[in-house]
């Protein structure tokens, strides 16, 4: 359940009440200045997909999350990319999950301004953050072949990185990260989006559900035999992960199309 002080005006009883919690989040990421305008509309995108999952952690994300949680313990240089959606969104457990799995935080925008870049770096701070690559000077190495702000990167961060969790991210930036030979874990509700089927480990849920659920995974395996680990990420193929969401997708639909779908009311 996501808490939200703000929020006071969703009435207790209302159907939709966690769906508008966290869409209020986002105005006051918006409204304290690091959420972009555009931020706003990627949000609207993820609740479009996310109705179409059912609002809940899918199989083949739950099987997603657990891989990609075995890759962030087997790294050598884990990285997290922050962006405004997510630091208004999971900010705690984002700060949660990099000291678990020892990875490094950075702030990485599309839109990128000095303020913003700052007040993400303020708000993981409050949640508990010790140290914020990429802000300001520190954003001084450079991802080649990308030509939005994005490619401007902590020469102690996501340059060196081995493993990177990017949660909503760009398509672009996700294609640059695989170039340079990284392994890039995403987090995106749309199954279909440059990001997804570039990635090398596609989560399809939502971030609010995901960094909770790679939190248990990295706890519970943490004490795994490294070589299990490493098998796991081995055998795991996108690809088919990616066919997997899908066809839950298309099976899902299918189901509701034949029950039918309005809600009842009295006879008038
Ligand atoms: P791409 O650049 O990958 O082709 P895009 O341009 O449509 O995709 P971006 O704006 O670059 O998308 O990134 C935002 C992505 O994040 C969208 O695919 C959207 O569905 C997804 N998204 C938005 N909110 C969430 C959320 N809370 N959890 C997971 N995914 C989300
Ligand atoms: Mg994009």
């Amino acid at each position: 359940m996501v808490e939200d002080s703000h929020a006071s005006w969703v009435p207790p009883n209302h159907p939709r009440r966690e769906s508008l919690f966290i869409r209020e989040r986002l105005v006051d990421g918006f409204r304290d200045g690091y959420v972009a305008f555009q931020g706003l509309i990627a949000h609207g995108r993820g609740e479009c997909f996310d109705y179409l999952v059912g609002e809940s952690t899918i199989p083949p994300a739950l099987t997603a999350e657990r891989v990609a949680a075995a890759a962030l313990l087997t790294a050598s240089h884990p990285v997290i990319s922050v962006n405004g959606n997510t630091a208004t969104l999971a900010p705690r457990q984002i700060v949660e999950l990099s000291k678990l799995i020892n990875a490094k935080l950075e702030v990485n925008l599309f839109y990128r301004t000095r303020e913003r870049e700052e007040l993400i770096a303020r708000v993981l701070r409050e949640s508990g953050a010790e140290e914020v690559l990429g802000v300001a000077d520190d954003a001084s190495c450079t991802i080649p072949e990308l030509f939005s702000e994005r490619r401007r990167v902590s020469c102690r961060g996501i340059y060196t990185a081995d493993v990177v969790l990017v949660p909503l991210e760009d398509g672009d930036r996700t294609e640059a990260l695989r170039k340079m030979g990284k392994t890039v874990i995403a987090i995106d509700l749309n199954p279909l989006s440059r990001t997804s089927r570039a990635a090398s480990i596609t989560i399809v849920d939502n971030v609010i559900r995901a960094i909770p659920n790679m939190i248990k995974f990295a706890g519970e395996m943490r004490e795994m035999p490294r070589d299990e680990l490493v098998n796991m990420v081995r055998n795991f193929n996108n690809e088919e992960n990616l066919r997997s969401v899908l066809t839950f997708i298309r099976d899902r639909l299918s189901e509701l199309a034949s029950k039918g779908i309005t809600l009842e009311f009295p006879k008038p």
